[in-house]
């Protein structure tokens, strides 16, 4: 049997997100079919400001609001602007907020070094990294213990010596080939009281 038109384009759109099967793309379609017409479109909606209404934080790249200057960390006048602490996900910001042990500011690369799936440095927020060294004491390289996070922090630790700043490596009990975004607090908290230099 075929499925109509606006099924299939739903369960095809819907399977494009991360961790979403074709099984689970059909649940959801079916689903959203059942479900009263207003709380549809609410979604929809809530999708669509979503996109619009968000953007990168010109300067460390986390996500704000497009009306915004600059994201929420970035104009905290209480952060320690000597601190840089250097993540894959705007999702990790809000990882390591929730431990309640780092009070510098964020950098988010959006991603981390994978030469098998075409990701260089030129696709990750690098550059702007670079730029953005002024009065940085310390880079806390807080990118996943996966193999391409490794590599990402092995990469810019050589990259940020030779320009003189103290680059350092959280990794104090986090499991190897973890996202940081599962950590619990308390992990990700020691992992970040007890950074080593790398
Ligand atoms: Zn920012």
């Amino acid at each position: 049997m075929r499925y109509p038109t606006p099924l299939l384009t739903l369960i095809r759109a819907l399977s494009r997100l991360p961790g979403i099967g074709p099984k689970s793309a059909q649940r959801l379609a079916f689903h959203l079919f059942n479900r009263p017409t207003e709380e549809v479109l609410a979604l929809a909606r809530a999708l669509e400001e979503a996109k619009t209404g968000l953007a990168r934080c010109p300067r460390c790249a986390h996500v704000m609001a497009t009306d915004e200057a600059a994201c929420a960390v970035c104009t905290d006048p209480a952060r320690d602007t000597a601190l840089l602490c250097v993540v894959e996900q705007p999702a990790d910001v809000l990882a390591i907020e929730r431990s309640g042990e780092y009070a510098g500011r964020y950098h988010v690369l959006h991603g981390a070094l994978s030469p098998m799936h075409g990701v260089g440095p030129d696709e990750l927020t690098i550059a702007l990294l670079l730029e953005r060294l002024d009065g940085v004491t310390e880079v806390v390289l807080a990118t996943s213990t996966t193999v391409e996070g490794e590599a990402t922090a092995l990469f810019l630790a050589q990259r940020l010596r030779t320009l003189g700043v103290r680059v350092t490596r959280i990794a104090y009990g986090l499991p190897v080939g973890g996202d940081l975004e599962y950590a619990d607090e308390v992990t990700l908290g020691r992992a970040m009281t007890h950074r080593r230099d790398l």
